[in-house]
């Protein structure tokens, strides 16, 4: 079986962490290198961003040596876009403090050709009019994945309505979708987005797990219960990369493979978390993620469909 690639456009970034723990400063990181790094754990993957010129060469090169062909990976004069962010005490909640969009600001997406006919596409958090731009210079790709945040979904509402029509997974977490939609319940908030165009809805609820809805109804797959947590930073873009990278690895989009990509999304999301920003990401092997998909299915194991048996 040959593996599909995935091509993951998105920020890549300079992040400058206030955690209880400490502050850490220039801290790589990014939705598409989360993603990228989480997706090559699969297969080979195909970015698309721009740095500036004090992006260190070496990461680029780290990323290369895991698959990650960084050729879409535009330098551009100027300097890395630049986030800050503070997480409160418990990591549960977390304000930006700053955002400098640096060479972000007059970034527009170009595939280049060798990319073009790549057949699952993760379109990062960007602006959805970049978003749509991607997809209309990509050759009827089999899967495409987005992502959004509050600031498109209350400034951007046409725009991003013509990407739900565009796209076949919307993956976004549980207060996106309730100001999405309008709707508090999870549940009917869904249908609603689902009613927009995309076939399939995931809202990641942080260490609550995740959902995932479809037309088959709706499954669930925890988060990994741990007992150190230093950064949820790019937690999300993690567990997206991971569940985009097994469905282009097994090239398959039926309803078992999606269930299991949820669950190793969910596994990449819970090792990102356990480094400040995605160094224990960098870190992770193969065996690690197979002994964390053994914890994983040990955690839900009831011993089959008898021991729900009322006795
Ligand atoms: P997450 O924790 O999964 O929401 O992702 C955090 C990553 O998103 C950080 O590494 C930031 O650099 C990046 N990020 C934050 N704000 C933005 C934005 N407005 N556009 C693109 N990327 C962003």
């Amino acid at each position: 079986m040959s593996k599909h690639p995935v091509l993951i456009v998105g920020s890549v970034a300079f992040d400058d962490l206030e955690m209880p723990s400490g502050t850490f400063e220039n801290v790589v990181g990014g939705a598409a290198t989360y993603a990228a790094v989480a997706a090559s754990l699969f297969t080979s993957v195909r970015v698309v961003g721009v740095v500036g010129e004090d992006f260190p060469q070496g990461v680029l090169s780290d990323l290369r040596s895991r698959g990650i062909d960084t050729a879409g990976i535009e330098q551009a004069e100027g300097k890395t876009f630049r986030w800050r962010g503070r997480y409160a005490h418990d990591l549960s909640s977390r304000t930006t403090l700053d955002t400098q969009l640096n060479v972000f600001a007059d970034f527009r997406p170009r595939i280049p050709p060798a990319f073009r006919d790549t057949p699952y596409v993760l379109l990062g958090n960007i602006h959805p009019a970049l978003q749509l731009e991607v997809l209309s210079q990509i050759e009827r790709p089999k899967l495409v994945v987005a992502d959004t945040m509050n600031f498109w979904i209350s400034g951007e509402s046409k725009l991003l309505g013509e990407l739900l029509r565009s796209i076949d997974l919307l993956v976004i977490n549980d207060e996106e979708a309730r100001e999405l939609s309008g709707i508090h319940n999870l549940v009917k908030a869904a249908a609603d987005i689902r009613a927009r165009g995309p076939k399939h809805l995931i809202i990641k609820r942080g260490e609550f797990g995740a959902l995932h809805f479809d037309d088959q109804g709706v499954f669930f797959a925890p988060g990994y219960p741990l007992e150190d947590v230093l950064d949820p930073t790019g937690a999300g873009d993690s567990f997206a990369g991971g569940l985009m990278g097994y469905l282009a690895a097994v090239g398959s989009l039926e309803h078992p493979a999606m269930r299991r990509a949820i669950y190793f999304g969910s596994a990449l999301g819970s090792f990102c978390v356990e480094g400040i920003g995605p160094k224990r990401l960098f870190e992770v092997s193969r065996t690690d993620l197979k002994t964390r998909m053994d914890q994983f299915m040990n955690l839900v194991e009831t011993g089959g469909p008898v021991a729900f048996a009322v006795p």
